[in-house]
């Protein structure tokens, strides 16, 4: 197949890995999958990441300007170094590092949802804008901001954690440990376990969602759409938590465009017209005057896609690196 100028984008989840061929104008050309061997450890996963990449290269005349990799955990996009993957229970691993040794070719890396904002950026709901928020709702939620075209890392590069943000006083424990987030009240899994507590807690009300143990949030949006008690309940819950989350987002970073994307939101996309209607009555006017709330525009090739970008951004390797806060959009 020809094809010139084209990169890998690998997007590493907990459970499957997508690894693609993508064109400088930020298509997937061809896309393959793993199944993550957590169990096998961290040097077995990098080696069929490594297999996969070669035969993916095989299908082309050209070889890849390089390898963008987006990943759920703390990550080093300067070094290629992960610090910490919960799902993948890797603690310190040079991930750039080995698979740059095992392929030859440069790699970048970033997290998962920094990659997602980077692709509706480059190609989505972003594109043109250089004031936006990405908030992805899905098992957790997460988001990564642009301003003043600048993709926002922070001091410790923990900027764009939108799902930490603190919705409530004293609160719902959160899985980081905290209480009150906004993942909390939002996240898929977080809702899930919210119907299983208001069951318990409501035995007289009679509900259709079946066993309460395995309540999803697609079940869940089911019984909303059905209208049920509980779900109805819930989702109202979660429609608050985000306008009080986004409200913060809003008045303090001023946006032109907040982008919603990730499995809750296109289960449920009445949520993106819930916001649009209730933010303009509690954040700032001026905040919300312009404000555009639209849906993410890439669906769940996001992730491969703006980590093709870290490499295809010219120069390559180099946009993003050696200092990601310095990254200005052209
Ligand atoms: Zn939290």
């Amino acid at each position: 197949m020809k094809e010139s100028k084209w990169a890998i984008g690998i997007d590493i989840g907990g459970t499957k890995i997508n690894i693609a061929a993508v064109n400088d104008q930020g298509q997937v050309m061809k896309c393959m999958h793993l199944v993550t061997q957590v169990k096998a450890g961290v040097d077995s996963i990098i080696n069929d990441i490594a297999t996969v990449c070669r035969k993916l290269c095989t299908e082309y005349a050209q070889p890849p300007l390089g390898v963008g990799i987006g990943m759920a955990g703390q990550v080093d996009s300067h070094t290629g170094f992960v610090h910490l993957a919960p799902n993948l229970y890797w603690v310190d691993v040079p991930l750039g590092e080995k698979l740059e040794k095992l392929l030859g070719l440069p790699v970048s890396i970033t997290n998962d949802v920094r990659a997602s904002t980077i692709a509706e950026w480059k190609y989505g709901a972003g594109k043109g804008c250089d004031n936006f928020v990405c908030c992805f709702i899905g098992t957790g939620v997460g988001g990564g901001i642009v301003s003043n075209g600048l993709l926002l890392e922070g001091f410790s590069n923990s900027a764009g954690e939108i799902g930490h943000i603190a919705v409530e006083m004293d609160g719902l424990p959160c899985t980081c440990g905290r209480t009150g987030c906004l993942e909390t009240y939002v996240g898929g899994l977080a809702m899930s376990k919210r119907v299983q507590e208001w069951i318990a807690a409501h035995p007289e009300i009679s509900h259709g969602l079946g066993d309460p143990q395995h309540i999803t949030a697609k079940i869940l949006v089911e019984g909303f759409r059905k209208n049920d008690p509980v779900s109805v309940a819930i989702i109202g819950k979660a429609r608050k938590a985000l306008v009080a989350g986004m409200k913060g987002v809003v008045n303090v970073l001023n946006p032109e465009r907040l982008i919603l994307g990730g499995g809750i939101v296109y289960g449920l996309p009445e949520l993106i017209d819930w916001l649009r209607e209730d933010i303009k009555h509690a954040a700032l006017a001026i905040a919300t005057k312009k404000l555009e709330i639209v849906p993410a525009a890439l669906g769940s090739d996001s992730g491969l896609i703006g980590a093709s970008a870290l490499i295809l951004e010219k120069p390559p390797a180099k946009r993003y690196e050696p200092n990601a806060s310095k990254l200005r959009k052209t």
